[in-house]
């Protein structure tokens, strides 16, 4: 009777090492599926689960010539998804190779060089608002977005470079800016896909449907300036908020960016304290000039 309940334990404890076995992989998979949602790896990953799993039941079923021909496929596998992810692998090993990264990683991040960018965009946004320029600047968070099927660059932001992308006639003109961190890395890109949310306005026509689009499957932020009206507005996640003037869009790309967006109030009282300190400064400096006088 001991031997029955010792091989049912036993079965028992292997039963519960496999389904706990089975729903780590299974979260595993979930995760990395959650990762890579909205990119192209994401498509390359379901691809890979069929092949898996194609694998998988060819050997159950005992199909033989297809489960041996599957087999001998995998031995390429990671030589094909070096050539695929060759780009992103590169992206990768460039980040990994700066020292902003490591900084980034071990200690607090330098937001300086993404301000002095949300300055400039939001510099270049309110001109071109005025001016009657249509834009579609896309700006990256985790999620990438550029995939190079636009004009790839590697230029800092500034507002005069991104006033010249969307000048009517500029060559790069049509289509969106991809900015990521502080960096322009591609222009004249044309989105696969428009949003067909039925809440658009119809007043917005494709400009705005592709930017608010390409926020609805990524966690990238759509500044979008319209041609007809020089109305700016600005999408995440499928939302949008129209009429944006140049202090929200600063505030809400601040947040959105670094998280370091302050209420207005905060605003407001750093400005009243750096106006206590200057006069402060003044009336020690009259002073001193007054002792010297004396
Ligand atoms: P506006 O208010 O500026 O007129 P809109 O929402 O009315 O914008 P359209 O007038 O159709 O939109 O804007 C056309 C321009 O939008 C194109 O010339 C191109 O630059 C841009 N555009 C259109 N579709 C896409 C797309 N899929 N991806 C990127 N840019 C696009
Ligand atoms: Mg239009």
């Amino acid at each position: 009777m001991s031997d029955w309940l010792r091989i049912a334990e036993h079965i028992a404890a292997r039963w519960a090492i496999l389904a706990i076995d089975t729903l780590l992989v299974a979260f595993l998979i979930y995760r990395l599926l959650l990762l890579a949602k909205g990119t192209r790896a994401y498509q390359v990953l379901i691809g890979l689960l069929v092949f898996v799993l194609a694998l998988y039941l060819s050997d159950a079923l005992g199909l033989e010539t297809i489960h041996w021909l599957l087999d001998r496929m995998t031995t390429l596998g990671p030589v094909a998804l070096v050539i695929l992810f060759f780009p992103e692998l590169r992206r990768v090993l460039e980040t990994i190779g700066r020292v902003e990264f490591w900084r980034s990683s071990f200690g607090a991040a330098n937001t300086e060089p993404i301000q002095r960018a949300i300055n400039e965009v939001v510099s270049a946004v309110q001109q071109m608002a005025r001016d009657r320029i249509g834009a579609l600047i896309v700006w990256e968070r985790k999620d990438r977005v550029a995939e190079g099927n636009g004009i790839e660059l590697q230029a800092e932001i500034t507002s005069p470079l991104l006033r010249t992308i969307f000048y009517p006639g500029s060559p790069l003109h049509d289509g969106a800016v991809i900015l990521r961190n502080a960096e322009i890395v591609e222009a004249a890109v044309y989105f696969p896909e428009i949003s067909q949310n039925p809440d658009i306005p119809s007043s917005m026509h494709t400009r705005h449907r592709a930017g608010i689009g390409i926020t609805e499957n990524s966690d990238c932020i759509s500044i979008i300036v319209s041609e007809e009206t020089g109305q700016i507005t600005v999408a995440v996640d499928g939302a949008w908020t129209q009429n944006v003037d140049a202090d929200h869009l600063r505030r809400l790309l601040s947040d959105l960016l670094t998280g370091e967006a302050r209420p207005r109030i905060l605003e407001r009282m750093g400005v009243t304290l750096s106006n206590v300190r200057k006069s402060r400064a003044e009336r020690h400096a009259n002073k001193r000039t007054e002792e010297k006088t004396a």
